[in-house]
């Protein structure tokens, strides 16, 4: 990877050694020839991994015997190979150690917070073209001082062609503007945000990938207040601590989740609430047992922390709404400064804009939910040639895909579509891709649904395309991230994908490999009132489900459901059922899980995305074995599940019960239907994806049942489960259709 300082780290490291010979980057990898007392290249060896920049991804170390060339010296190799770039681009990469030891003894460097070194630092966010020189990047407009150069050019120096090299004579700095005046004295900020923090304002801070909204995390008024200014936004926040100590009073972590939490890709983890532990601010997680959390990782956060008295700040993604996060410095002044009581801004671009990765652990490994910062660009590596194929992604939390040889390389988080600036920021990063991963695609890929953006976007460019259905391409995702090629079995929960029956699908098991797929069975279809709409309304689900089961007795159902809707239009919706007005059949599991969140009273609105089922998630009695009935027939009905949880609940069960009943009831459903396709086709592979599998309690429960039933069991790790994975498997499958000449 480029900017990642591992030719100079082995130069270094050869030296040390007094060893001779050379280094060169090739485009598989890294090419070292050494000569030497046997022993000193022994040690040699022994410590490339050990002591590598951690951003530099070893996949393996091989080595060999080779005739002595008597070379005098060790050298850093020009390339040989010119006549292809490499283009691999790293992202960006969290302050090191050593650099935060610099930062306070350094004379020229002195708190300077935007110090870095090969090893760290922005890279992906402030680059624009290759190869990676600085005069391709945002800090092109900072000269570097003498001193820097001078750092920049010694090979012995851990700052050695870091390309954002910077310090306080030279580089980048921050800005504060409040009430009308403006501070570009770093101490003035940094006592200025302490003081407005700890009295409960809002600050905006420029981050890595674009801006944070911050706030005190344990200041109920400030978090609300926060909560308000963004717009009905009912999300969790994600939190900052001070450090890992400091989390750990507050969340419960294991060494799993503390590794990934200290990795140098400082994402967001999604922790559990301790119990008895203290507390954060109740606006924060909106009655999640779980927080969203993460640890300094700008030379400037450390800064923030070492003045605050506060232990964790609210750090939310500065934007109004569904909007991409914002990066330019007028933008946020203009549309920030509604909320934030004062902004902190610095003058060096973000070109790329990304936003805070997340990840949540779940039987033992962890999961990407959003894989953006300290991820992208890196590529996903696979075992057959994707080059030339772009893949679209979906439409609620977009990411595309292009292929490079054998890499898929899969954008940042791009949002929603239908928003028109999360369209632009699509079609100007596709662009970018193209450029700076110099491709030119041949084949383009889109989902089976014809009005998704993404899709349109396919179309408009009049080049040869081929469409791929929805949870195919979530299977196919899954499949690639762990080099699958072969019959499976794919089971894709999710919320919402363009059937090849026109219906809306979302529980689908699947006889499928990489070119095509056979649907073997789905959920029962129902309708779902008023379309996509009814995702925002999950009462609507529930009524239809009590409607096919219970028919005319639906309205007159004793249970405080039907009480809690009395406001609302139930007849009309039961109406427009019978009439089949905007009401498509759909087979969705998120759609099944919304009715049943709101059947037990939890959610019969939902404020954000998947709302519903994350607080039926929330509530599982995880000590309940049980499950409720259900049939297995052409397709998989719930009619007894429904029965019976009416009855449930006119027993006065609590929701815990009922809901760690209902997702037992799933898991069973999984491993039963499973069982079936195995005993029918002799497979044993079974591959789990789509958004549903992000419910922790169904993923392990459903890998765990599998597993201990002889299944072979995979699920994603390092890519979403949600339609932010599904491009690479549209990426594979479209390579796989070309191969084959069927696209
Ligand atoms: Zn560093
Ligand atoms: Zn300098
Ligand atoms: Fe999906």
């Amino acid at each position: 990877m480029q900017g990642v300082g591992f030719r100079p780290f082995i130069y270094r490291l050869a030296l040390a050694h007094e060893l001779l010979g050379w280094v060169e980057n090739r485009n598989d990898g890294v090419l070292i020839h050494v000569e030497g007392p046997a022993d000193a290249i022994s040690k040699f060896i022994n410590e490339i991994p050990v002591h590598a920049p951690e951003a530099a991804n070893i996949f393996s170390l091989e080595n060999t015997g080779i005739p002595l060339k008597y070379y005098k010296e060790f050298s850093i190799r020009k390339s040989e190979n010119t006549s292809e770039e490499i283009t691999e681009i790293s992202p960006d990469i969290a302050v090191c150690d050593a650099c935060l030891a610099d930062m306070k003894s350094q004379k020229h460097r002195l708190n300077y917070p935007f110090i870095n070194c090969t090893n760290c630092g922005p890279r992906f966010t402030i680059i624009k073209d290759l190869p990676y020189d600085r005069g391709e990047t945002s800090m092109a407009p900072f000269p570097m001082c003498e001193i820097c150069n001078a750092e920049y050019k010694n090979i012995l120096d851990r700052r050695f062609h870091a390309q954002p090299v910077a310090c306080n004579q030279c580089g980048p700095i921050y800005q504060l503007h409040h009430n009308g005046n403006t501070s570009t004295d770093l101490n003035n900020i940094l006592e200025l945000s302490k003081e407005l923090l700890e009295t409960g304002a809002i600050i905006a801070i420029k981050g890595l990938g674009g801006y944070h909204l911050a706030c005190d995390a344990q200041n109920q008024d400030a978090v609300q207040r926060l909560r308000t200014g963004k717009n009905r936004d009912g999300k969790p926040f994600a939190v900052m601590f001070s450090e890992i100590e400091t989390l750990k009073e507050f969340l419960t972590i294991d060494d799993i989740e503390k590794k990934e939490l200290l990795s140098w890709q400082r994402p967001i983890m999604i922790l559990q609430n301790k119990p008895g532990g203290k507390k954060l601010a109740p606006d924060v997680s909106v009655g999640f047992n779980t927080t969203g959390a993460m640890l300094p990782y700008m030379p400037f956060h450390h800064l923030l922390f070492e003045h605050l008295k506060i232990p964790v700040i609210v750090l939310t993604s500065g934007n109004i709404s569904d909007e991409p996060i914002i990066i330019d410095n007028q933008a946020a002044i203009d549309q920030l400064s509604e909320i934030a009581d004062a902004i902190i801004t610095y003058n060096r671009d973000i070109y790329n804009r990304t936003d805070d990765s997340v990840v949540f652990s779940s039987n033992g490994k962890n999961r990407m939910i959003r894989r953006s910062r300290g991820f992208v660009p890196s590529p996903i590596h696979l075992n057959q040639t994707v080059n030339g194929i772009f893949a679209a992604g979906a439409e609620l939390v977009n990411c595309f895909c292009v292929g490079k040889d054998k890499q898929a390389i899969m954008s940042q988080h791009i949002g929603d579509l239908k928003n028109i600036e999360s369209l632009d920021f699509y079609t100007e990063s596709i662009n970018r891709f193209k450029k700076l991963f110099r491709i030119e695609p041949e084949l383009f890929v889109h989902d089976l649904h014809p009005d998704y953006l993404s899709t349109k976007y396919v179309k408009s460019i009049g080049g040869k395309t081929t469409g791929v259905q929805h949870h195919h391409a979530h299977i196919a995702s899954c499949m690639a991230e762990h080099k699958l090629d072969e019959q499976v079995i794919g089971i894709s929960l999710d919320g919402v994908g363009y059937g090849t029956d026109r219906h809306i699908w979302g529980s689908e098991f699947l006889l499928c490999d990489l070119a095509d797929f056979e649907r073997y069975t789905h959920f029962e279809y129902i309708p779902q009132p008023g379309g996509d709409q009814a995702t925002e309304y999950p009462w609507r689900m529930t009524l239809s489900y009590l409607y096919k089961y219970l028919d005319k007795e639906t309205l007159s159902l004793d249970i405080p459901f039907m009480h809690s809707i009395q406001g609302e239009n139930a007849d009309l919706i039961i109406k427009a059922i019978d009439l089949g007005i905007n009401t498509p059949l759909t087979s969705s599991a998120g759609r099944l899980f919304d009715s049943v969140s709101a059947l037990i009273g939890l959610c019969t609105h939902s404020s954000f995305h998947a709302e519903a089922p994350m607080r039926l998630e929330s509530v599982i009695d995880h000590n309940l074995k049980d499950h409720y009935p259900f049939t297995i027939e052409k397709s998989i009905k719930f009619r007894e599940l429904f029965l019976e949880m009416i009855r449930d609940i006119q027993k006065g069960k609590p929701v815990s019960y009922i809901s760690a009943k209902f997702h037992n009831t799933i898991i069973n459903v999984i491993f039963a239907v499973a069982d079936r396709m195995r005993k029918d086709t002799g497979i044993k592979s079974v591959v789990l994806s789509g958004g549903t599998f992000q419910n922790r309690y169904l993923l392990s429960g459903t890998e765990k049942l599998l597993d201990k039933h002889g299944f072979k069991v995979f699920a994603q790790q390092r890519v979403p489960s949600n339609d932010g994975g599904i491009a690479l498997g549209q990426l594979l499958i479209g390579a796989r259709r070309r191969k084959l000449g069927t696209p």
